[in-house]
């Protein structure tokens, strides 16, 4: 149980966050649900974790923005004193075969997905180090781990997390706070919702398993990870993925 530990999971207003955010409060945890633009959404994941019995607050933030994620950090720490799990769900997609791709869907993707983490560890960094605890995962891809055609920039961010995560493990590791990734294959969100049939078919024949996973795969590790039961596990990523990467 997580009963007593503050957790800030960023992008939880949809998709994967929504539900580990909801996992996360369901076993216990004080969940801080981040938003960048869906408040609503935020809110409503809110309200559910509250009418369930859960303790949970919308907060905005765009973690891209160094100077944004440190306010947003000091507010969160002014408020709850001390974050035990953070979860850097947040990410975008931009995809396009490198030929075609601009400048500026590629610095949007890094500057989310590689940046946004990098922000938040390095202003909680401080705060986690003091209370010698803490939990930090990373949610990379599949992507990040094999590559993808079409996806160089998202591709790129996601491996780039997963050296932020093994550094950060070797640095933190002394001090009682375990960082991993957790990269998920193709799981049925908002951000995969768009794809063709035909592109959707021809990733299932690359599944072992042959179908997608769930957000509720992806945040069942999550709570295994920032649990008592991962104790030793550290700089680690762990592929959810139906057999993909294997
Ligand atoms: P999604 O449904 O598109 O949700 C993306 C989330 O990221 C939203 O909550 C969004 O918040 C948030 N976000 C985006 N930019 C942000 C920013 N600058 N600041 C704060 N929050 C921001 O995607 P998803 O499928 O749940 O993906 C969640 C994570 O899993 C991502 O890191 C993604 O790369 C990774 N992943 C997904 C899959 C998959 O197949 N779905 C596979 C591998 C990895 P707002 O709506 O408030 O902007």
């Amino acid at each position: 149980m997580l009963t007593g530990k503050v957790a800030l999971v960023t992008g939880a207003g949809r998709g994967i966050g929504r539900q580990i955010a909801l996992t996360l409060a369901q076993n216990g945890a004080a969940v801080i649900v981040n938003y960048n633009g869906s408040k609503d959404s935020a809110e409503e994941v809110v309200a559910a974790i509250r009418q369930s019995g859960g303790s949970a607050e919308a907060m905005q933030c765009n973690v891209a923005d160094f100077a944004s994620s440190e306010e947003f950090v000091r507010t969160v720490l002014d408020q709850y004193k001390r974050v035990d799990i953070l979860v850097n769900n947040a990410g975008i997609t931009r995809d396009n075969l490198i030929m075609r791709m601009t400048e500026e869907d590629y610095d949007a993707v890094l500057d989310t997905n590689l940046k946004g983490a990098f922000n938040m560890i390095r202003h909680l960094s401080r705060s986690m180090i003091r209370q010698r605890s803490g939990r930090i995962i990373n949610i990379s891809s599949v992507s990040g781990v094999l590559g993808n055609a079409g996806q160089s920039n998202y591709s790129a961010s996601k491996a780039g997390l997963i050296g932020l995560t093994k550094s950060v493990a070797r640095e933190f590791a002394s001090r009682g706070i375990s960082v991993n990734a957790v990269a998920p294959g193709f799981i049925d969100t908002d951000m995969t919702r768009n794809m063709t049939e035909e592109a959707k078919k021809a990733l299932n024949s690359m599944i072992p398993m042959g179908r997608m996973g769930s957000a509720e795969d992806i945040a069942d590790l999550v709570l295994f990870l920032a649990g008592e039961h991962s104790d030793y596990i550290t700089g680690q990523v762990i592929c959810v993925d139906g057999g993909m990467s294997m």
